[in-house]
């Protein structure tokens, strides 16, 4: 039998939705409410090619689901409520709790709240969207995937930061690692090919960017940390910093740490060095003669090569493939240039330029190699399905 799967993605005054037929995982349709509860909202519905906008005031995220729902409903995209099998719900953080994703009780769901001071951002539209499916549709199940689940295999010694143990064993601050849905999804795709034990380094670069080393197919160590500021230089976000530049600006500048996090978090990265975040507009101030642009290309090309160096050691240069993944991952022909570039000589790769330069969305192939026959590790590009595997676990 044919049954109905409703995967939901809310953020803080957001709610994406996709409704999906199982077995086949055929979308039906995907919307998004959104600026819910900023006075001008609106919601877009996506099915068969058409897209349809219509502006609605809508207060929260219960009035958000509600909306939802009437719209399934009055357009027959199901004729009954009851014909959604299952509910399922991206979520930021999963803290020890979770190294799988879960059916949501109330265990689950108080769990998830405990969890808000780790995901302030996310957590409270999360929690929202769970509650407001549980009151519209009391008897379906709702089941929570976690984006740091994945990384929950990592050993101690590559979690734990070196400050004093207790705030690790009393307050949590050790490194989560986030994007693991993708880097699940990409790791379960290179299982297909190399076998359980596959080793890898995944590059997920996207406006937010991680990347993990997989020993043995299962994450050994990610970039991101106890939040998703860590790591890569982003797209608004710092990635690693001294962690003493919050102490010293704060002086300099007399910001709070509240207002310095906000910087860190959406004013930084290439934004930060260049007033632009996206690589596409990035390219062309480049190429245009801008040098700030040029250098935030060129620091996020070495923040990348210093993951990719370091999983390599950890790897003991036992490594199946190099991916790249996620927005830029997928389409940022000129990032995947420069970094295979700067890794070949070390790495032993060397760049099959007309097969990179074929491969982005609007070009002839979406996946493929990148790398020479003759390179000791395959460099791949991998589209991610965070989405897919959201509707699997729920399935
Ligand atoms: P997120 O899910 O983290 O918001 P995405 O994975 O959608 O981000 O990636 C978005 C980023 O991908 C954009 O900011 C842009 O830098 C990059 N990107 C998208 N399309 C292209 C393209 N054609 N060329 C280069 N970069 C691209």
């Amino acid at each position: 039998m044919k049954e109905k799967y409703l995967i939901i993605n809310a953020g803080s005054s957001s709610l994406k939705f996709s409704l999906y037929e199982m077995p086949d995982n055929i979308e039906i349709v995907n919307g998004i409410v959104e600026k819910i509860g900023e006075g001008d909202s609106s919601y877009t519905l996506k099915f068969n090619g058409q897209k349809i906008k219509k502006s609605k005031e809508i207060l929260d995220h219960e009035c958000a689901a509600n909306v939802m729902m009437e719209e399934l409903l009055q357009d027959h995209f199901i004729n009954d409520i009851s014909e959604i099998a299952g509910v399922g719900h991206r979520i930021l953080h999963g803290g020890e709790f979770y190294d799988s994703s879960v059916l949501i009780d109330e265990e689950v769901f108080e769990n998830i709240k405990s969890l808000t001071k780790l995901g302030p951002l996310h957590h409270p539209g999360e929690l929202a969207g769970i509650s407001s499916i549980s009151k519209i549709m009391p008897n379906a199940s709702q089941v929570a995937v976690f984006d740091t689940s994945f990384h929950q295999t990592m050993p101690k010694e590559n979690y734990l930061y070196a400050v004093p143990y207790s705030w690790y064993a009393e307050n949590g601050v050790r490194k989560y690692g986030f994007h693991g849905t993708s880097h699940r999804y990409i790791t379960e795709r290179l299982k297909g090919v190399y076998g359980e034990n596959v080793n890898a380094i995944i590059c997920h670069i996207g406006s937010g960017a991680s990347i993990s080393c997989i020993k043995n197919g299962k994450c050994y160590d990610t970039s991101m940390g106890l939040t998703p500021l860590d790591g890569l230089v982003m797209g608004t976000r710092c990635g690693s910093i001294d962690p003493s530049i919050i102490d010293y600006i704060s002086k300099e500048r007399g910001l709070t740490i509240a207002e310095i996090n906000e910087i860190l978090n959406k004013k930084s990265g290439l934004l930060g060095m260049c007033g632009k975040n996206d690589f596409r507009d990035l390219t062309a101030l480049s190429n245009a003669g801008d040098k700030n642009a040029s250098l935030a290309i060129e620091m996020l090309k070495n923040s990348v090569v210093k993951y990719i160096a370091q999983y390599y050691f950890e790897l003991e240069g036992n490594v199946d493939s190099i991916v790249f993944t996620a927005g830029m991952g997928e389409n940022g022909i000129l990032m995947r240039e420069k970094v295979v570039n700067a890794i070949s000589g070390a790495i032993g790769v060397e760049l099959d330029k007309e097969a990179n330069d074929n491969i982005s969305r609007f070009k002839a192939n979406q996946e493929g190699i990148i790398s020479t026959p003759d390179s000791n590790v395959l460099v791949m590009v991998v589209p991610t399905n965070e989405e897919l595997m959201i509707l699997r676990d729920t399935h």
